[in-house]
């Protein structure tokens, strides 16, 4: 996505540790314009998949669920990161090591908001190394439902996990894929037309 491209290229910062900062337009303040075309690039790219629900993970996941799911018109459901004291009855969990923070953290979902009948739709920030995808896929897994597509803002190509998730056969779909990255500049995956 040419938008998401540039925004990338003029205000995204390369951190030490392989960590992109975009924090002026995604995952901080959030730019209401590139995320409203965001969501609709989404449902435009997941039109024929019957999506009933959308699932991401807190907190930077759930802008991005947000506007997917009003260009949708499906609700979404963020995972907790638990230690959260009003999560109750059955609960679907899982565990996610975590790139940004070098530490491992347990997410959870109520059961009662995935059911066997839902076709979920995960939508994320960031893709790297896969695992908060996979934590994900085991919570939609544990419910029932199934998984009918993956919307990832930013893959980061060289850290391979969409790679993985390719390979298991999901409908995976990246805005803007970075093939590499340093101070010096990115390098972005040419994205066939859809
Ligand atoms: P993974 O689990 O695929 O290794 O990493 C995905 C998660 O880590 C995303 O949900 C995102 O919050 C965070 N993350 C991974 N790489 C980056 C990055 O370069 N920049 C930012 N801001 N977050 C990242």
């Amino acid at each position: 996505m040419k938008e998401l491209e540039e925004r990338i290229i003029s205000e995204g910062r390369v951190l030490p540790g392989n960590v992109l900062k975009v924090d002026s337009f995604l995952n901080h303040q959030v730019d209401q314009r590139l995320l409203t075309n965001i969501g609709k690039e989404f449902a435009r790219l997941f039109a024929d998949e019957g999506i009933t629900k959308i699932l991401t993970i807190e907190a930077s996941g759930i802008a991005v669920a947000a506007f997917t799911s009003m260009a949708m018109d499906v609700p979404f459901v963020f995972a907790k990161k638990t230690g959260s004291l009003n999560l109750e009855g059955d609960l679907l969990t899982s565990s996610v090591m975590s790139y940004t923070y070098q530490k491992e953290y347990a997410i959870a979902v109520e059961a009662k908001f995935l059911s066997p009948a839902d076709r979920v739709l995960i939508v994320d920030d960031f893709l790297a190394n896969g695992m908060a995808l996979k934590a994900l896929l085991a919570i939609i897994r544990q419910s029932g439902a199934e998984t009918a597509g993956i919307g990832i803002c930013i893959e980061k190509a060289y850290q391979h996990g969409g790679d993985e998730i390719r390979r298991l056969g999901y409908h995976l779909e990246s805005l803007a894929v970075i093939e590499a990255m340093s101070e010096e500049g990115i390098t972005f995956r040419p994205r066939p037309e859809k």
